[in-house]
């Protein structure tokens, strides 16, 4: 069957194709998926000049973008909407209006095709789109979702059924960290990849910058970035006022270094307390080379498989509501109700919406 998937949760607008193969295996066999088309719109310069995403702009972005990002789509894996058996669209978490354009659009396919549609949750997905390039999960495993928005670890015992959060960031999230640092140090939006490419020239030792939520008493699998942040203003401040040159590939090493060390510490902690043995890193954030870096190290000497999706699979794209419509689809679950509405707080454990 060909699932299609809609995402435009945050500032893409992303279509995605999968088909799901059913060959007659046995029910305990994991449903196979193949990706077929990922196609996605962005408005992440229209955000740039304000150093942060304006929702109304964002909205507006895909009411253009959807369109013609279904027939890109399409175009790609040489299908006609005709060919497409089931809908999976985004319905939360994420900004209310932007949300609102793609389960719009989703119900209208739907209606139109007569077809079933899932309204999903956008966290399971960015989990999920691991499976359309290293193949079934193993059950349970670990994930380490790091993005824009959301710093989770997650226990995932089925993609499409039983996720569970373990912990998660109690301030500013990792992707946030990146984009706040980035202007203090002149750098510009979205950060992550501009201090991913200035850290390369800096040494990661250079300033000990805090690790938050580390202490003895700290929830051991919640995350803080916030005093992380303040911190690195706040050596700014000192440097300018005795007027000394800004060293930034060290600043941007240092700090990535301060999340990278943290997130894998917690999340390899994680794996061995739950007898884990696969991790899965997601969202925008898996693209940092340091981070992946690190993960591999520290997963090696756990003795834990370690699966980071290529980036472009980490960043909000369609293919990973495609791919997690297909494990709901394979999963047999109830349709989503068409009058369903994008509920902007969606909690993780709430992967399909009824
Ligand atoms: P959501 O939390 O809803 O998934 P989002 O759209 O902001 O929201 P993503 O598109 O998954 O999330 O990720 C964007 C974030 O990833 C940005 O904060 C960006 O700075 C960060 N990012 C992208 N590339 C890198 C990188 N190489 N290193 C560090 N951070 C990165
Ligand atoms: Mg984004
Ligand atoms: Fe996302």
């Amino acid at each position: 069957r060909i699932i299609m998937g809609i995402e435009t949760s945050c500032d893409e607008t992303g279509v995605g194709l999968a088909r799901l193969f059913e060959d007659g295996a046995d029910d305990a066999a994991e449903p196979r998926v193949e990706l077929l088309a990922d196609e996605v719109a962005s408005s992440v310069e229209l955000h740039a000049r304000y150093g942060g995403v304006v929702p109304e702009v964002a909205s507006r972005a895909h009411l253009e973008a959807m369109a013609p990002t279904t027939r890109r789509a399409l175009a790609t894996a040489g299908l006609s909407l005709s060919d497409v058996d089931a809908i999976a669209v985004t319905a939360g978490p994420g900004l209310a209006g932007s949300l609102l354009v793609g389960v719009a659009a989703a119900k209208a396919y739907a209606a139109a095709l007569d077809v079933p549609l899932y309204g999903v949750n956008h966290l399971a997905g960015h989990v999920a789109v691991d499976t359309l390039e290293h193949g079934p999960l193993p059950k349970p495993c670990l994930a380490l979702l790091v993005s824009g928005g959301h710093t989770q670890l997650l226990r995932v015992d089925d993609v499409a059924t039983k996720i569970t959060e373990l912990g998660s960031t109690v301030d500013d999230a990792a992707g946030e960290a990146y984009d706040k640092v980035a202007r203090i140090v002149g750098l510009p939006y979205p950060g992550g990849p501009p201090i991913d490419k200035a850290a390369k020239e800096g040494d990661p030792e250079a300033i000990a910058f805090p690790r938050g939520m580390t202490g003895p008493r700290d929830a051991p699998f919640d995350f803080s970035f916030s005093g992380l942040k303040t911190a690195v203003a706040r050596w700014i401040e000192a440097a300018e006022r005795q007027s000394e040159p800004i060293p930034v590939p060290d600043v941007c090493a240092s700090f990535q270094e301060a999340v990278a060390d943290v997130l894998t510490m917690k999340a390899v902690a994680a794996a061995r307390e739950y007898g884990i043995g696969t991790m899965v890193i997601s969202g925008g954030v898996a693209a940092n080379s340091r981070l992946s870096a690190l993960a591999r190290e520290r997963c090696e000497a756990a003795g834990i498989e370690l699966r980071v999706p290529r980036p472009r699979l980490c960043t909000d794209n369609g293919a990973m509501i495609a791919a997690l419509g297909a494990h709901v689809v394979a999963a047999d679950l109830p349709t989503s109700p068409l009058d369903f509405s994008a509920t902007p707080a969606l909690p993780v454990s709430t992967v399909t919406v009824r």
